[in-house]
């Protein structure tokens, strides 16, 4: 049976994991920690660095080192998330030429699931390397609120980083998923509130026999982990202004350094009362004069600075709970996931919202790619009774005449599926119809993210509402969504795949794929031109501790001799070939100074 692995591609971390003999388990990355941070950055010197080594050099590499890239993925330039994100970022938040976003690094403007692909290619390597094979299938996981832009493009970032992404799942499905898995017995209700890095999902579920049954679903794809870490940056900035009359917020590394420590603080205060934020040298006035930051920060402060945003998550559960007709008392089970829910107030206000001390059954940071491989395993094995029923969390739909909205598709419906709608022309002799497929839960169409539009020509010349178009919405168990419209009478159909908001045509993708194939490429050969190198450095010093012994055997003979002047020829070679780039000329090289290397220790060893 294929290997499939599961991908958790988290705002903050990112983790892979596998089902081997039937147990899901997580892979850990080379450094033995079970999640990679989901950073990416190029070196001056034009190289890719991702996770630890990308983290690693952030402070002095700001401008060109990425984190957080999916609170940007598949959104529009210009929108809220965007205008919010060019204020804070302190990397390059550049227009892309579909209306889309791209960060410049460097001397390129990377789209988004061109970043995302590298942090997948990043996890891959990992199961690889666990593996020993090759891996090319995935389940990739993002939070149920995504909607249809953010899924295609992480499906896209998928297909760059050479992975066949099977199937996109919803994170509090996977982590249910992981919760339920292998406990034949469970049935119950299971709300799972997922407070991530970036975004926050809550889903509410029934499990009985192995059938996980999506309810209602809801979130918000821009408030999570990052948020609480801005407001104590606010709270810094704010601080340090008042005290030396000094705004940090236009000082890249600074804001850089102020993240690290704001993150630290956060996390630490979940353990201990109060924390201190020490950044010495962190301005320089025009006088020279060298300024510190240095703060204590107590966890009730903290409480204070981000108590809105725990309500805005509270807020959302309520809604969820009612679109499922359920109150709290429906509930049996709450699991938190997602790394902010270790902080006490989170886990303090869950709790008392739903009446029920939360499970602590599960691993927050690994759940969820622990269902993603579950549910890529369920994929390939025909015997499995694992039956996913996930729902579409917006409504789906078109616009309408007078710019109104009509819905097709509601939100909460389980996927896939597909809904057909007949309308009829507006005006007298109408020969096209134009279609405007919208995702959201605005009333007018203006208030709903635009999906796609297409025009459907060659309508019969007749009077207003004579002509009637039959229009199907299809979503796929991805969330994915298609649209196809034909004319009742001429049976004329067109269908299109929406891909206005993940901003990339067909011909981008296959060039990423292509420039990302040949970076790989460049890559081996320059690990093992590295390896060679190596190898060839260890030769030459083993063969230069030998030599003194051996030139006291050899120079007495005219044979002796010119053995002897050979080995040093090999030698020099050797050391040649090292300072070029040539790695046949090196591995040729190599080989022959180890022949040297083997007949000096022939004989060393006939002296003992
Ligand atoms: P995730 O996206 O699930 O990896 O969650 C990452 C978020 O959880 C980041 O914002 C982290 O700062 C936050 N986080 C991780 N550990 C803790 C902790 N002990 N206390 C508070 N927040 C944490």
């Amino acid at each position: 049976m294929d290997r499939v692995i599961g991908i958790d591609l988290g705002t903050t971390n990112s983790c892979v994991a596998i089902v081997e003999g039937g147990i899901p388990k997580v892979i850990p990355n080379k450094g033995g920690y079970k999640t990679t941070p989901s950073i990416v950055a190029i070196s001056d010197s034009g190289r890719r660095l991702v996770g630890q080594m990308a983290k690693r050099q952030a402070i002095t590499n700001a401008r060109h080192t990425v984190y957080a890239a999916k609170r940007l993925i598949g959104r529009k330039w210009g929108s809220p998330a965007v205008l919010h994100s060019l204020e804070t970022c302190p990397y390059q938040i550049v227009e892309g030429p579909h209306d889309d976003v791209r960060i410049k690094l460097r001397d390129k403007a990377y789209s988004l699931p061109e970043i995302s692909s590298i942090i997948l290619q990043e996890m891959k390597l990992i199961a690889e390397e666990y593996i020993g094979e090759e891996v090319t299938q995935a389940v990739v996981t993002v939070p149920a609120y995504f909607n249809d832009g953010q899924r295609q493009a992480t499906k896209d970032a998928g297909r760059v980083s050479g992975l066949d992404v099977l199937r996109i799942i919803n994170e509090p499905t996977a982590a249910a998923l992981a919760y339920g898995y292998g406990r034949d017995d469970l049935e119950a209700r299971v709300a799972i509130y997922d407070l991530g890095g970036g975004t926050f999902d809550i889903s509410v579920l029934e499990v009985h026999d192995a059938v996980f049954d999506v309810l209602s679903t809801g979130g918000d794809t821009f408030l999570g982990g990052e948020d609480f870490d801005a407001r104590i940056i606010e709270w810094l900035v704010y601080e340090f202004a008042a005290e030396n009359e000094v705004d940090l917020r236009h000082d890249d590394m600074a804001l850089q350094r102020m993240k690290d420590a704001a993150e630290k603080a956060k996390c630490e205060l979940s353990a201990v009362k109060d924390t201190e934020i020490n950044l010495p040298f962190i301005y320089t006035k025009d006088d020279g004069e060298a300024l510190h930051l240095q703060r204590t920060l107590v966890r009730d402060k903290l409480e204070e600075l981000v108590e809105d945003l725990i309500q805005r998550t509270l807020k959302i559960c309520d809604q969820t709970l009612q679109e499922a007709g359920l109150s709290v008392d429906d509930v049996d089970e709450v699991i938190l996931v997602g790394g902010m829910t270790r902080m006490p107030r989170v886990q303090h206000c869950v709790q008392e919202f739903f009446g029920r001390e939360p499970s602590k059954n599960v691993h927050p940071d690994e759940v969820v790619a622990l269902g993603a491989a579950i549910q890529g395993h369920a994929l390939m094995d025909e015997e499995s009774d694992v039956l996913l029923l996930d729902v579409t969390p917006h409504n789906l739909g078109i616009g309408v005449y007078g710019g109104g909205f009509q819905v097709l598709i509601e939100k909460n419906s389980t996927v896939p599926t597909a809904r057909s709608h007949i309308f009829t022309t507006v005006k007298d002799n109408q020969t096209s119809v134009k279609i405007i497929v919208l995702q959201g839960e605005g009333k007018q169409a203006k208030d709903n993210d635009l999906l796609g539009e297409f025009i459907l020509h060659g309508l019969r010349q007749a009077p207003a509402g004579e002509v009637e178009v039959e229009i199907t919405f299809e979503i796929s168990a991805d969330g994915i969504v298609s649209v196809s419209a034909r004319d009742l009478e001429t049976n004329l159909e067109q269908s299109i795949t929406v891909t206005a908001t993940s901003g990339l045509t067909e011909d981008e993708i296959e060039a990423m794929i292509e420039e990302n194939e040949e970076y790989m490429v460049q890559v081996k050969h320059s690990e093992e031109m590295e390896n060679q190198r190596a190898n060839v450095r260890r030769t030459i010093r083993q063969v230069e501790k030998l030599m003194p012994t051996v030139q006291q055997v050899m120079e007495n003979s005219t044979l002796g001799k010119d053995a002897l002047r050979k080995a040093q020829d090999a030698l020099e070679r050797a050391k040649e070939a090292l300072e070029g780039r040539n790695m046949e000329h090196l591995i040729s090289t190599g080989e022959a100074l180890n022949r040297t290397f083997a007949v000096f220790q022939g004989i060393v060893q006939r002296m003992q």
